[in-house]
């Protein structure tokens, strides 16, 4: 296995243009965004002027065939500012690869092209209350009807699930007690809309509503049902897989955020007649964050790269990618509070936020502990 995972010059000029356009355009919007839930279309309106959904898909869908590194990088720099902001750049990733990994060629055809213009916003659900870290037991049923599949149930906790046009339901298509139970379906809501039952409120990431949703009676054609029938297990695990790489991209932007954030106010804040950076106790601290964060970082970019090569092992880092990063963000945006002292519990500094942005990573996508045991399956050969 090659452990190159160096950026080409295209990459680094993605990076430093987000990086620009985060500072610039986000910046000065994210702690509204966190007071007030609302998300501003202006942001999204950058995101697609950019290419920015487009940069992991084909050319031939409209996207700039850059892989999935390239658009870590961009989750990276908008999560330093953003996490609400990174959230709905990576939101329509996740569900575009998934149907040009498992779609059909109309369903490529008719939804990758607004996918990756950043038209069509989307949402993957498959949580259930009664089924979170063991997915296998989720009750949502479709029932084939001639030519049609009926879809009853709910679901718990869908992001973005209020402005989709287009959502993934994963519903069971047997009761044998089997993984081939389950099936993936794509819903569009123009054709048979869903309807949400509430939206939950959070400790972060306000303005991603996360929505429980119902679906009764939702006739949808047999075609929007994507790939086999009882294949939704191996989708559902590869959804998880992407968003477990998108959601490390976003805890490395958290925790390269919180660090930079504290970095400066310890220069700046003066204590016992100087600077606090000057104190060892101080350094020692900052020196352990930037190693967290470093690490981190070259763990993600080497499953990203692995992933960009059709390695399918760049799941398995991503997923202790996820884990690591999760982890590191929750520690350094802590740590960041400790160094700003009283003032960092504040409002007035975005390391609170951070704070409770770092830790929704923790727990989705497979919790960190749910997704030991898959990590250490591969480790055993299990
Ligand atoms: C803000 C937010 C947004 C979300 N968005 C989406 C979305 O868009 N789409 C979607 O489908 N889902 C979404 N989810 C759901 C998320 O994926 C689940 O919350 C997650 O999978 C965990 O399930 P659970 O909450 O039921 O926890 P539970 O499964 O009830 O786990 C409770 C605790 O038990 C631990 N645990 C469980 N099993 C084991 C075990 N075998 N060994 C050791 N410990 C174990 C867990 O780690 C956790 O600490 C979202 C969740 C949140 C919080």
């Amino acid at each position: 296995m090659s452990g190159d995972y160096s950026l080409t010059d295209e990459q680094k000029m993605v990076r430093d243009t987000v990086r620009r356009m985060a500072q610039e355009k986000i910046a000065p919007l994210a702690a509204e965004i966190d007071d007030t839930g609302v998300f501003p279309s202006v942001i999204r309106e950058q995101f697609k002027e950019l290419g920015l959904f487009g940069l992991a898909f084909p050319e031939a869908y409209g996207g700039s065939e850059m892989g999935i590194l390239s658009s870590a990088l961009v989750l990276e720099e908008i999560g330093r500012i953003c996490s609400s902001s990174a959230i709905i750049c990576a939101a329509p990733i996740t569900t575009g690869l998934l149907i040009l990994e498992y779609g059909s060629d109309q369903q490529k055809k008719s939804f990758i092209p607004g996918i990756v213009s950043g038209n069509t916003t989307t949402a993957v659900a498959l949580f259930e209350t009664d089924a979170g870290s063991d997915p296998e037991r989720i009750a949502t049923y479709a029932e084939k009807a001639g030519d049609r599949y009926v879809i009853n149930g709910k679901k718990g906790l869908v992001d973005l699930a209020d402005e989709a046009g287009l959502i993934i339901v994963f519903a069971r298509t047997k009761n044998s007690g089997k993984p081939q139970d389950i099936s993936a379906f794509i819903i569009e809501k123009d054709l048979t809309p869903w309807s949400i039952e509430r939206t939950v409120e959070k400790m972060g990431t306000t303005a991603i509503h996360a929505c429980e949703l119902v679906f009764e009676g939702c006739a949808i054609p047999q075609k929007n049902r994507m790939g086999e029938e009882g294949g939704g297990q191996i989708i559902a695990a590869r959804a998880r897989g992407l968003n477990c790489i998108l959601a490390a991209a976003r805890g490395l932007g958290i925790a390269q955020g919180a660090l930079d954030y504290a970095l400066n106010y310890t220069k700046e804040r003066v204590q016992f007649g100087r600077p606090i950076s000057s104190f060892q106790g101080i350094q020692f601290m900052l020196a352990d964050m930037a190693a967290l964060v470093e690490t981190g970082r070259y763990l993600l970019y080497k499953a990203c790269a692995e992933v960009d090569r059709g390695q399918a092992e760049g799941y398995y880092f991503g997923a202790m990618a996820k884990c690591f990063i999760s982890d590191a963000a929750m520690k350094v945006a802590t740590d960041a509070i400790q160094l700003l002292g009283g003032y960092g519990y504040m409002k007035d500094h975005p390391v609170e936020r951070m704070m409770r942005d770092a830790k929704l990573i923790q727990l989705v996508e497979g919790t960190n502990y749910t997704q030991h045991i898959f990590l250490a399956e591969g480790l055993l050969g299990l």
